[in-house]
C-alpha cells in the first residue's frame, strides 16, 4: 500500500478532511504525521462468531475415495497420506496448548488432518497460512478470530477454537430438525480460517473491507468470509457428498459434538 493510499485509508477511520490527501498533492508535514500515526497506532479486530447454548445431534461418516485404476489410487493415497501429514503439522503448531486445555485436543487435531485432507481446497487453505502468523486457542464458549495490528497491517490473528462445538447457523426459521444448518466442529474451524486468510494474507482487501477500524463491525469483511465460507463447503459436498450450510447471515447457536467431525 503507497503512501497516499494509507493516508486516505487512516483520513477514512478518522475523518481527516479529504482535501489533504487528493490529487497526489504534496502533503509535506502531515504527509508524515499522518504516516507516523497510521503506523504506530496499533488496534485489534474481533470477528466474534455469536455462538452460544447447547444442545446436541447426529455424525457425519467420513467419506473416503474410491478409485478404478489401482495406480491412481496407489498414488492419490500417498498424496493423501502426505496431505493429513502435512495438515496434521500445521494444526499442531499453531495450537498453542494450555494446561487446562482438554486431553482430546491432540487427537481431535488428528482427526481433523485426516478430515481436513479429503478437501483440496482445504488443503490449499491450510497451505496458504502455514508459515503465517496465527495461534489457535481453545476456547469452550467462543468461536473467533481476532487479527492484532494496526490501521495498516495486520501482524498476527488468534483463533480461539472449540473442537466438541458444532454450530448452528440458523435458527428461527426451521432448523430444529434440518442438519443441513448445522456445522460440525472441523467444518465451523475452517469459517475462522477464512478470516484468518484474510487477515493475514490477503490483507490489504480485509483492511478496505473495513476490518481494522475498531470503530464498527466490519459487516462487509463477515459477508466476504460467509460467501467464501459457501464456496468452501460447496466445494467440499461435491467430493464427499454430505450437505452442509449455504448461509447469508452471521449468527448462530453452539451445539455440543461428540466428536469432531460431528454434529451431534
Ligand atoms: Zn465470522
Amino acid at each position: 500500500m503507497n503512501i497516499k493510499k494509507k493516508c486516505t485509508y487512516f483520513h477514512e477511520i478518522l475523518t481527516i478532511p479529504s482535501y489533504i490527501v487528493k490529487n497526489n498533492q504534496p502533503l509535506g508535514l502531515l504527509k508524515h504525521l499522518c504516516s507516523l500515526m497510521v503506523l504506530y497506532i496499533p488496534f485489534s479486530f474481533a470477528a466474534s462468531d455469536n455462538i452460544a447454548n447447547p444442545v446436541a445431534e447426529f455424525k457425519i461418516s467420513l467419506v473416503t475415495y474410491s478409485f478404478k485404476n489401482p495406480q491412481s489410487r496407489e498414488i492419490l493415497t500417498k498424496k493423501k497420506n502426505h496431505d493429513v501429514d502435512k495438515i496434521f503439522k500445521i494444526l499442531s503448531t499453531h495450537y498453542k496448548q494450555k494446561p487446562s486445555d482438554p486431553d482430546y485436543i491432540q487427537s481431535d487435531l488428528e482427526e481433523m488432518a485426516k478430515y481436513y485432507s479429503q478437501f483440496p481446497h482445504v488443503v490449499t487453505l491450510l497451505t496458504k497460512l502455514q508459515s503465517k502468523d496465527w495461534t489457535l486457542n481453545y476456547n469452550q464458549n467462543t468461536w473467533s478470530t481476532i487479527a492484532k495490528g494496526n490501521a495498516l497491517n495486520v501482524d498476527s490473528a488468534t483463533i480461539q477454537f472449540n473442537s466438541r462445538s458444532a454450530a448452528m447457523l440458523k435458527f428461527n426459521n426451521g432448523c430444529k430438525h434440518n442438519f443441513v444448518c448445522i456445522a460440525s466442529p472441523a467444518d465451523a474451524l475452517l469459517h475462522e480460517l477464512l478470516h484468518a486468510l484474510s487477515m493475514l494474507v490477503n490483507t490489504e482487501e480485509f483492511i478496505q473491507q473495513g476490518g481494522m477500524n475498531h470503530f464498527r463491525y466490519p459487516y462487509k469483511h463477515e459477508y466476504s468470509v460467509i460467501q467464501a465460507e459457501n464456496a468452501l463447503y460447496a466445494s467440499m459436498s461435491r467430493i464427499d457428498g454430505i450437505k452442509r450450510p449455504q448461509r447469508n447471515e452471521h449468527m448462530g447457536r453452539k451445539i455440543i459434538a461428540s466428536c469432531v467431525t460431528c454434529i451431534k
